[in-house]
């Protein structure tokens, strides 16, 4: 059975994509973009225990059991698991933890995720899973995308990009992917070229994501594009210049979600460093995906 690290499940959306969605937001990333606003998601918890003194609820316990997030148990006594019915929800463990991780995640499989949203499927129009890195778990996507799909509901997938949906059906782990997910939501956030730029807003070095977003385009399941706007971070005009160039040939019926930096979550070390975007900067951006016949979304 495929089980995957679910930090949350959020039972109503209508910023994730088509229509109103649960969306399910997976543990552990493979980039290290310095505004991101769930940093806890980045890292997986090694069950160190460091956390268990700081929750005063009691909702933090070692388990004998596999550890919630999915990597070797931390120790002798076993993982530290989250009891979500004892937690109060004050964050003491995300800042006692060194690795900035969190405990309050839970490895379900595909058809507890499915159990877990039954009541609302009259009320929603599909699933959305985002993280965290989300496609660092293909075999979980794929059986969940699957079930979405026997319930008559869309599957979409929100990721930075790194999976390569390009890989033909049934090779390798992540083959046959695409062939459950309805739409795409995926991340510009440098510029792919510059190693030297993608590296210091991500911490990897930029990789081929417009021929990926391309791929995706041709096939119709390119939903959306996303870029985190901070002045002085890189030139944003240049990017989405870049990046609607290369895709509006290929299908303009994508949007490009243009996203204001904003400070809220951001780790204290960078949420200082980093400015905030100006209406008129944030208008010319949405100008230059117009001037391509690409619809902007500004938030
Ligand atoms: S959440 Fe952090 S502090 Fe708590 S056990 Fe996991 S790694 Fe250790
Ligand atoms: S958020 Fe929950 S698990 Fe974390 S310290 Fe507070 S009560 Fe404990």
């Amino acid at each position: 059975m495929s089980r995957a690290p679910v930090n949350r499940i959020l039972r109503s959306s209508i910023v994730d994509g088509p229509g109103n969605r649960a969306v399910v937001f997976l543990q552990g990333c493979n980039f290290d973009c310095v505004y991101c606003h769930n940093p806890e998601t980045i890292a997986l918890c090694n069950s160190c225990g460091t956390c268990l003194a700081a929750c005063p609820a009691g909702a933090l316990v070692r388990g004998k059991g596999a550890p919630s997030s999915g990597e070797a148990p931390g120790g002798p006594s076993g993982a530290v698991l989250w009891e979500k019915e004892r937690c109060v929800f004050c964050g003491a463990c995300l800042a006692a933890c060194p690795r900035n991780s969190s405990p309050r995640v839970r490895l379900m499989s595909p058809e507890e995720v499915m159990a877990g949203i039954e009541k609302d499927l009259p009320f929603i129009r599909g699933i959305t899973v985002s993280g965290g890195e989300c496609t660092l778990y293909p075999a979980f996507l794929r059986k969940l995308g699957t079930l979405a799909k026997e319930k008559g509901l869309t599957f979409f997938i929100d990721t930075n990009g790194s999976h390569d949906f390009s890989k033909p059906d049934g090779a390798g782990e992540g083959g046959g992917l695409l062939d459950v997910t309805d739409g795409v939501m995926l991340d510009v956030k440098a510029d792919p070229e510059s190693d030297e730029e993608h590296k210091r807003v991500t911490g990897r070095s930029g990789y081929d994501i417009l021929g990926l977003g391309e791929f995706l385009a041709r096939r119709g399941k390119l939903y959306e594009l996303r870029t985190v706007v901070s002045p002085g971070l890189f030139d944003a005009a240049a990017l989405v210049d870049k990046t609607c160039r290369r895709l509006a040939g290929a299908d303009s019926r994508f949007q490009y979600r243009l996203i204001r930096y904003r400070p809220s979550g951001v780790r204290p070390a960078w949420a200082g460093k980093l400015a905030v975007p100006g209406d008129s900067l944030m208008e010319s951006l949405a100008a230059i995906c117009g001037a391509y016949g690409v619809k902007a979304l500004v938030v």
